[in-house]
């Protein structure tokens, strides 16, 4: 009996071929020396892709060598970056490789970042370090085992090309999953041609892709913004559970899907302060912690304009209409908010919106660190409160919410099962791309293997659970 040859990895062209304005042939640079840093074996296999195979096919995971049938892209796309419109941004340094269709009948993308100069590069050399891409693997896994919906990455893989930022560093290239890489930028750039039909192709393709059920609507292109208005809402109701920082919500990185994406600026807040900014271009605190919803609706608010032309004949007719839906944010949000709390202080039914309240009050008063606060709250449940004492210094104020919260009975067990032990905390992940820098996997690896089982306390993992020292914490763009 002969062992059948290892399937081809066949991709599909569908977004170049029904939105040929939005997307740019185009190829990957060579990697002069390409060398596998870290491969995601199960999100291969989830994707019915062999992950030996993938070891011995370097080309495929950094475009150098494309499969039958594909046709890279660089994605056109507009966006808001900071407030300031800027009608071409687009892959200045990515492809979009094509579709896979996964066993489970989905159409994902599989998508290249730091593959080389494109069209869209500008100023930039269409290249990243290794250290950044390191980081979207580890903190995408990350949110992917918190069960937050986000893009996944598949594998890094140095290139063996030096990169220049401050100083000269290892050049990598990340391969990414994603449901899509549609953008509020995607919609703002179509509107800005002019041109309603494209606009409406893309609204259809998104339609098809991520709210299928909103083919049948009346207006189906409203339906379509309300889908995404809602995704977005528990999105970020869910990055404010468990206490993540974006650092760039501009609208060419706020997805059609409703999934996280572009993980640059991005961290994990430890002392729980609705003031937390990381990024250190973002000196106006624009996307701090506490800023993010807000910031949703205003980049949906966007998506609103770029959708006018579908979403009534009569553009006058159409903005009520659009304000109508946009209002349909802040209840989203708080019902996905306040049912998300309830659940991490181990409580069913319907939240008590006071209790809640207060319990927010106090951690802003207190700024106890995100992550251990919640964890231990889980032990005060089963009988010891001593942990979370520890934790907040004003114990009357804490005691006082403590009494009020036990007398509703709250389940520690589920608390254990919604508030992770492990994120990845920044000294830490800085500690693990530094290593990865310098050639060295192992701090990566054992990171990993903490975050991407983060309700499950294992003993010897400690110090993946303890807050780094106290100061003030920067993460760069770009890079
Ligand atoms: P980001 O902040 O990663 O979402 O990127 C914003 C825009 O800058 C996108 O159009 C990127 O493609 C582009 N960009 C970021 N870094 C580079 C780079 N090194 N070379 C070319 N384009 C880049
Ligand atoms: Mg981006």
């Amino acid at each position: 009996m002969t062992t059948a040859p290892p399937s081809a990895v066949v991709l599909g062209n569908r977004f170049a071929r029904e939105l040929p304005e939005l997307a740019l042939p185009w190829q990957a640079e060579e990697a002069p020396d390409p060398r596998l840093l870290v491969l995601n074996d199960s999100l291969a296999t989830e994707l019915g892709l062999d992950p030996e195979q993938l070891r011995g096919d370097l080309g495929l995971l950094t475009g150098t060598r494309v499969p039958e049938g594909a046709t890279p892209v660089a994605q056109a796309y507009a966006g808001h970056q900071f407030g300031g419109f800027n009608p071409r941004l687009g892959d200045g340094r990515a492809l979009l490789l094509g579709e896979l269709t996964t066993p489970d009948g989905r159409l994902v993308d599989l998508h290249l970042k730091g593959s080389g100069r494109t069209p869209f590069a500008r100023g930039g050399d269409g290249l990243a370090a290794v250290g950044p891409m390191l980081r979207e693997f580890v903190v995408s896994e990350a949110m992917h085992a918190l069960g937050i919906p986000t893009t996944r990455a598949l594998a890094v893989t140095a290139t063996g090309r030096d990169v220049v930022r401050e100083s000269h560093l290892p050049g990598a290239v990340l391969t990414r999953v994603a449901a899509s890489h549609l953008r509020v930028g995607s919609f703002q750039f179509a509107r800005a041609t002019d041109d309603v039909d494209l606009l409406r192709r893309l609204a259809d393709h998104a339609v098809s892709r991520h709210a299928p059920e909103a083919r049948d609507a009346e207006n189906p292109y409203l339906a379509l913004y309300e889908h995404v208005v809602a995704a977005q809402a528990r999105l970020v109701a869910q990055w404010m559970l468990v206490g993540f920082v974006h650092g760039v919500m501009n609208t060419d990185n706020v997805t059609i899907s409703g999934e996280t994406i572009d993980y640059g600026p991005c961290a994990f807040m430890e002392a729980h302060d609705l003031a937390t900014s990381f990024s250190s271009i973002d000196t106006g605190r624009r996307y701090a912690y506490g800023n993010q919803p807000g910031i949703a609706q205003w980049d949906l608010a966007r998506l609103a304009e770029a959708l006018l032309p579908l979403l009534h004949d009569d553009v006058e007719q159409a903005v009520p209409v659009a304000v109508t839906a946009l209002e349909g944010f802040v209840p989203a949000y708080e019902a996905a908010f306040s049912t998300g709390l309830w659940a991490k202080v181990g409580l069913t039914g319907d939240p008590d919106d006071e209790l809640l309240r207060d319990l927010q009050a106090l951690l802003q008063a207190t700024r106890p660190d995100h992550t251990s606060f919640f964890r231990a709250l889980g032990r005060a449940a089963r009988g010891d409160a001593e942990p979370v004492r520890e934790l907040v210094l004003d114990l009357a104020g804490l005691d006082a919410w403590l009494d009020r919260w036990r007398a509703l009975g709250p389940d520690g067990e589920a608390m254990d099962r919604v508030n992770p032990v492990y994120v990845p905390r920044n000294h830490l992940v800085e500690e693990a791309l530094a290593a990865g820098t310098a050639g060295d996997l192992g701090p990566l690896t054992r990171l990993l293997d903490a975050v991407t089982a983060p309700f499950d306390e294992r003993p010897g993992l400690e110090r993946y659970a303890t807050p780094g020292p106290a100061g003030t914490y920067v993460t760069y763009c770009g890079t």
